[in-house]
């Protein structure tokens, strides 16, 4: 095995090794090259360190009107643009009800169409 390979095997084992999940040869394994290798003794410190501050990061949670509060900065930022509270039953163009409205007509004219339509149309013999 290349040295490249042992340092490689050496740090993807490192977070299975901090947890207890490594099996006794692959942990024993894991040591003897850390007692012999100042480059991963180094990234496993750096491993630690990483972990430590990660875990640091679950603080508190937000409060629960942060969302609202966001949106309602946004809004006013965007002065109105974004996040308008929408109190008509479409805030915008409606283009849902309009290409309904359109497919209703067409299928409307067609109707009516086809219905005053076979003018001078014969089947054939
Ligand atoms: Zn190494």
């Amino acid at each position: 095995m290349s040295a490249v390979d042992s340092h490689t095997r050496a740090v993807d084992s490192f977070s299975a090794y901090l947890e207890g999940e490594l099996a006794p040869e692959a942990k024993e394994a894991l040591e003897q090259h850390l007692a012999t290798c100042i480059q991963c003794r180094t990234s496993l410190e750096r491993f630690k360190l990483t972990l430590g501050g990660l875990s640091r990061l679950k603080g508190p949670a937000a409060p629960h009107s942060f969302l609202a509060d966001v949106q309602q900065q946004i809004n006013r930022r965007s002065r109105g643009r974004f996040f308008r509270r929408r109190w008509m039953l479409f805030g915008r163009i409606p283009f849902e009800w309009l290409s309904l409205a359109m497919i209703v007509a067409m299928l409307v004219y067609y109707i009516v169409f086809l219905q005053t339509s076979p003018t001078g149309v014969r089947p054939v013999p």
